[in-house]
């Protein structure tokens, strides 16, 4: 029996992997529903040390494989903040304080300079080991007022070129298409497919 445990407690993105993987593993869980508790902190400097943090630490703990993720924007002219630091960029943390912390930063820097990517960053780990890690990416550009009601987090500010609009107005279909996630998933796939 092939099981994977997703170390995070959204529900959500264990759905969306469960999608994606259809019926290469035999069982698709969170911690939560493995029965899994691990107090994890997240200190590296960089997305795919935190995931490895994540993976490595929830491995040791089963047999199961374990894919961990984190993900973040980054604005090239603000030295790639909010980068690792995205989820707690502001004091409270709050989408609205993170936004609101994005457009006084970018407002001070010329446009050209608000080009931005979003990351995500995904490790599977196996018996306390790690066996695979890719980064998604995402490109686009930073705007000062916000666009749509759509996505979470950033997503009203961050404004794709190509498509003309952000990924606050993007249909959210579309988006689990093109997104970083959907970047670094698709690499996971053929990882576990070839594998
Ligand atoms: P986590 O990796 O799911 O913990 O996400 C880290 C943070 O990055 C989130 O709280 C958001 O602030 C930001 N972030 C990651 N992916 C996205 C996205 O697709 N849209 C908007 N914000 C995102």
């Amino acid at each position: 029996m092939k099981k994977l445990i997703i170390a995070t407690g959204n529900p959500g993105k264990v759905r969306e992997i469960e999608a994606l993987l259809n019926g290469e593993y035999d069982s698709i869980m969170t911690m939560k529903e493995a029965g899994i508790k691990a107090d994890i902190v997240e200190d590296a400097d960089t997305f795919l040390g935190n995931a490895a943090i994540k993976a490595l630490t929830v491995s040791r703990l089963t047999d199961a494989d374990v894919l961990a993720d984190d993900s973040g924007l980054c604005v090239d002219g603000l030295d790639g903040r909010p980068g690792v630091y995205s989820a707690r960029y502001s004091m409270s943390g709050t989408d609205e304080d993170n936004n609101r912390k994005l457009v006084e930063e970018c407002s001070c820097i010329p446009e050209e300079e608000r080009k931005a990517h979003y990351v995500c960053a995904l490790v599977l780990a196996r018996n306390g080991e790690e066996i695979f890690s890719c980064e998604g990416t995402c490109d686009g550009r930073i705007i000062l007022e916000a666009r749509g009601k759509n996505g979470f987090g950033y997503d009203p500010y961050f404004f794709l070129d190509d498509y003309g609009i952000t990924f606050g107005e993007m249909d959210p279909d579309i988006k689990n298409r093109i997104s970083h996630r959907a970047n670094a998933l698709a690499a996971f796939k053929r990882f576990v497919e070839e594998n």
